[in-house]
């Protein structure tokens, strides 16, 4: 085929292959619109998902009646004017493409009023040709209509899921855009059905609880951080440990009003629930951060849900301790209780003490539902076999009664009986000993008669390099040997007083060190090694414990924080109140 230049049609439709893969991306642009054009109401309609017809209709600036051309026109914008405009942009469009796109791939109408016109007009785009404007009659305001989405571009058509799927994409995409902008009524309507109805409110603690479900409220902790000299100001509202969700669709973020997908800032949130949830979980968040535009690039993808920060590691360390230090304010002691499932005296597993290694209590976590998402993660958490015990902070004191198959600890309390994991609740003693050592200063390390002598790869001797004064800071003094080989001269002396095989563990250290799989951040890092440490250094499942072991391990237990979780967040410590006791027996 000879060169030749692609018509307007086709590169237009190249272009919404960036910005409109589906129904959700074209809602998405066209209430962004609305947004930028100062609506305060926003009604989106669907109809067969979004495929037969998209209308989104606001109440906003409206376009003069002359502009209306140049609105469906591929790059024409009214949001910037200079490459200067896009050092600083406050807007949620800027491209001047997509309704070009949406044209070149449906049959859109665009009506609109400009505020203080007598009337408005009109003009319609289908595929590569316009008809009009000619004038109509409509309220202030703009509408776009959009029927037949992809007709003419089959392939993307069959990509497309089910008509109730994409209703769902684009109803938490209004979900994720209201949390940011609480003072414009959203409302969402399928079919003759009202999916959503946000009332507008000043005040945007109150959009969230809308959206997340207000029943959620106790179960929401207010996170507030301001530096001014580095121009960053973080607030949002994040959930408690019991409601983390295995999905990552509760967690929202948003730079500057837009909401963004983020890993890093994704990963200083889940850091900040170190140890509280399961690893596997994410927890419930909504958190907005405000940057100097300046330092923000928006500009490196289309649908703009990617941005690139110029200072990200300061914005991940403080969006890291906003959060962790809004939870360290809290007693998280209310947040776990126990309490029996409805239907408990049917489901009920009784507890079979020495039946099996897994003890299974029958009690569900208590935990709100969240309908503003869905409601479905939240039914399958209500039936989560096991009932950690509720405190999270220092446990209250406990009498070792047993050590039974050489790896849980029975033991009694006030309240009734408690199960121990003492692998798990060891590791935990130690990390948190170790982590408090460490900020305090380096570790105290032992040098070592004879080096270690563990063979690594390149890329392990890179990693090892890279990570030389967390290792310094751990008391681990490891330096290359040889091409392939790394020598340990010196380790905490923790390890040496627990038996940890050296050189086991430093094959382990090179093996995340050199794959990478350590966090950029040095101190999720530092924290990550600690574990390590810890996991190894922490007594076994099948180690037999005499009385006095038993009694000092339940003592420690005492003295740190967040003991009835592991440094992986899994439970250390079951418990089976008097109460329990005698309800399942039958006694009351
Ligand atoms: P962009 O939003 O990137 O500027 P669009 O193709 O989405 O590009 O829109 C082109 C122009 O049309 C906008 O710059 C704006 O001036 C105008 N426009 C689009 N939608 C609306 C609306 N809902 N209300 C007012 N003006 C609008
Ligand atoms: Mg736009």
């Amino acid at each position: 085929m000879p060169i030749r230049p692609l018509s307007t049609l086709l590169i237009n439709q190249i272009a919404a292959g960036e910005v409109v893969e589906r129904p959700a991306n074209v809602a998405k642009e066209l209430v962004e619109n609305a947004i930028d054009a100062g609506a305060t109401r926003i009604e989106v309609l669907v109809e067969g998902g979004g495929r037969e017809r998209l209308r989104v209709v606001d109440n906003g600036g409206g376009i003069p009646f002359d502009e209306l051309p140049l609105a469906v026109a591929p790059h024409a914008t009214s949001k910037i004017g200079s490459l200067d405009d896009l050092d600083a942009i406050a807007t949620m469009g800027f491209r001047g493409e997509a309704l070009a796109s949406i044209g070149a791939v449906s049959r859109m109408i665009l009506t609109s009023r400009a505020a203080g016109a007598n009337e408005g007009g009109r003009i319609t785009v289908e595929g590569d040709s316009v008809t009009g404007p000619e004038p109509a009659g409509c309220p202030p305001g703009t509408t776009v209509d959009v029927r037949q989405l992809f007709a003419r571009t089959p392939a993307r058509r069959k990509f497309l899921k089910a008509d109730g799927a994409e209703t769902r994409r684009i109803r938490e995409l209004l979900l994720r855009l209201a949390l940011s902008h609480p003072t414009i009524s959203f409302v969402l309507v399928s079919g003759d059905r009202t999916l959503l109805e946000l009332t507008a409110t000043a005040e945007p603690r109150q959009r969230v609880l809308d959206v997340l479900g207000t029943e959620l409220e106790a179960e929401l902790v207010e996170v507030e951080s301001e530096d001014s000299d580095a121009c960053i100001g973080i607030w949002g509202l994040v959930g408690r440990p019991s409601v983390a969700r295995p999905t990552t669709r509760h967690l929202h973020l948003f730079l500057n009003g837009r909401p963004i997908v983020d890993r890093s800032l994704t990963h200083a949130v889940r850091e900040a629930y170190r140890g509280l949830i399961d690893p596997g979980r994410t927890p419930t968040a909504v958190l907005f951060l405000e940057l100097d535009p300046a330092r923000v690039d928006v500009n490196v993808h289309p649908t703009k849900t990617e941005v690139r920060l110029r200072d990200d590691r300061l914005v991940y360390s403080r969006l890291h301790r906003a959060v962790v230090e809004a939870l360290s304010d809290q007693d998280l002691t209310a947040s776990a209780s126990v309490s029996a499932a409805p239907d408990a005296s049917a489901s009920l597993h009784r507890p079979e003490f020495g039946a099996g290694r897994s003890v299974r209590t029958g009690f569900a976590v208590g935990m709100a539902a969240s309908p503003g998402f869905d409601a479905g993660d939240a039914r399958r958490e209500m039936s989560a076999p096991v009932s950690p015990a509720p405190s999270l902070l220092a446990a209250t004191p406990a009498t070792p009664v047993m050590q039974v198959h050489g790896s849980y600890i029975v033991a009694e309390d006030d309240d009734g009986v408690v199960i121990i994991d003492q692998h798990a609740l060891h590791e935990r003693i130690m990390f948190s000993t170790l982590l408090e050592r460490v900020l305090d200063g380096d570790l105290d390390s032992q040098r070592l008669l004879a080096p270690a002598v563990v063979e690594a790869d390149a890329e392990q001797l890179d990693g090892l390099e890279r990570i030389g004064p967390l290792l310094k800071k751990l008391g681990i003094e490891a330096e290359a040997m040889g091409p392939s080989t790394v020598g340990v001269h010196a380790v905490p002396v923790l390890l040496l007083e627990r038996n940890v095989d050296i050189v086991e563990f430093t094959a382990e250290l090179l093996a995340r060190a050199g794959g990478g799989s350590l966090p950029p951040d040095e101190e999720a890092a530092l924290q990550e090694v600690l574990d390590m440490m810890s996991c190894r250094a922490a007594v076994k499942a099948g180690e037999p414990l005499n009385a006095m072991e038993l009694a000092e391990l339940l003592r420690q237990r005492e003295l740190v924080e967040r003991s009835s979780r592991c440094p992986h967040g899994r439970p250390t410590t079951l418990r089976l109140s008097l109460e329990d006791l005698e309800k399942q027996f039958g006694r009351r």
